[in-house]
């Protein structure tokens, strides 16, 4: 079974990193998705409550998808799960430089794991957590981006 891990903050989860997903579930029959706890990063969900709106917005297809959380190296932990390959999505040339670094910076570190990248559709290349945040400060229109369960778990958050 070809099991890869996808790493990252999903804070919250956007269309964006649905469809790398679905992409990835094409080519890893199964995919475990590494929510990083990383302490230092302002984060606006808990990641308890990432967790939870990653299984609900991933519902049709959570058969194929184990949703844990990290605060370990992305790598290391794909390591120690058994898995030979992580994926990641890239949006712009800006996503290359960052994951240029990240992919050979990990392979010093765990030689034998590899990174896979997908880009999404272009409707969502655009799209970040960080761009739908912003968008939920000022109360704009969260529907094109998120899930319906995340809109109303952010507008709780912020009390709109
Ligand atoms: P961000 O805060 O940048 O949205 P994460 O740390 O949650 O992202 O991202 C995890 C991974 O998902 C990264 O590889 C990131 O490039 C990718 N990703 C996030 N949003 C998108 C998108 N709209 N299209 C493609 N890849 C994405």
């Amino acid at each position: 079974m070809r099991v890869a891990v996808y790493p990252g903050s999903f804070d919250p989860i956007t269309y964006g990193h649905m469809d790398i997903v679905k992409r990835a579930l094409k080519v890893f029959d199964k995919l475990i998705i590494l929510i990083s706890a990383n302490p230092t990063k302002n984060s606006l969900f808990t990641p308890e409550e990432r967790v939870d709106m990653v299984k609900v917005a991933l519902k049709p297809c959570i058969d194929k998808v184990d949703v844990f959380i990290s605060n370990e190296l992305s790598v290391k932990e794909t390591k120690r799960l058994g898995a030979t390959h992580m994926i990641r999505g890239l949006r712009a040339m800006t996503d290359f430089e960052y994951e240029f670094q990240l992919t050979h910076t990990n392979r010093v570190l765990e030689k034998d794991i590899d990174s896979v990248f997908f880009m999404t559709d272009n409707k969502y290349s655009f799209l970040s957590s960080t761009t739908v945040k912003e968008i939920a400060l000022f109360k704009g229109e969260l529907g094109p981006f998120v899930p319906e369960y995340v809109e109303q778990k952010i507008k709780e958050k912020l009390n709109y």
